[in-house]
């Protein structure tokens, strides 16, 4: 996880106006969808919907719980879709462990070998964890006090995403991102 972490510190360093010499790399924190929905919603859990996920939320930046930040990754999704190819090839049949099982949110948080394989093998997810850490990194070198306001920061966090998408020649999953991140970042 660390290497990951780091290149993707760097990554951010060559491609924006940002230094991380002095950036203390965050904690990374894996969840399902029903944890970081109930992480996300925890100051209003009368919010939550009643089936206990809000799809909209795939990762969350928190600045100030631990002294280096916290990042919130939702990683059920891709841990399905492995554990399908996975069984394909073994049995010829398909099979999918419930992702929210006691198990399997177990493993999640044991196995940082595999979640740091999670993120090699998709690179839909590493934007994800790198658009976390643009914030970790506006957050830690004070960049954020200059903002007019806390959505500001999402314009450069959500362009640096379709950069890191276009350098690796994959697909921008996310249409019309130029616009959202007009929207988005709106004080
Ligand atoms: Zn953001």
């Amino acid at each position: 996880m660390d290497a990951i972490v780091q290149a993707l510190l760097f990554w951010i360093a060559s491609n924006s106006q940002h230094s991380v010499d002095n950036i203390k790399p965050p904690e990374i924190v894996f969840m399902s969808a029903a944890q970081i929905t109930s992480e996300y919603y925890a100051a209003h859990r009368e919010l939550i919907p009643d089936n206990g996920i809000d799809e909209r939320i795939w990762a969350l930046y928190d600045a100030e719980t631990t002294s280096s930040g916290t990042i919130y990754l939702r990683v059920d999704e891709f841990k399905a879709r492995e554990k399908v190819t996975t069984s394909t090839a073994l049995r010829g049949t398909t099979f999918i462990q419930a992702p929210n099982s006691d198990n399997s949110l177990a493993s999640m948080h044991q196995n940082t070998a595999s979640n740091a394989q999670l993120l090699e093998d998709n690179p839909i997810l590493t934007e994800r964890l790198l658009h976390e850490l643009v914030h970790h990194v506006q957050f830690q070198t004070g960049a954020t006090k200059t903002y007019p306001c806390p959505a500001f920061g999402e314009k450069e966090a959500y362009l640096l995403g379709q950069r890191y998408f276009k350098q690796r020649h994959i697909e921008d999953p996310f249409p019309n991102r130029r616009f959202w991140a007009h929207v988005y970042s709106r004080c």
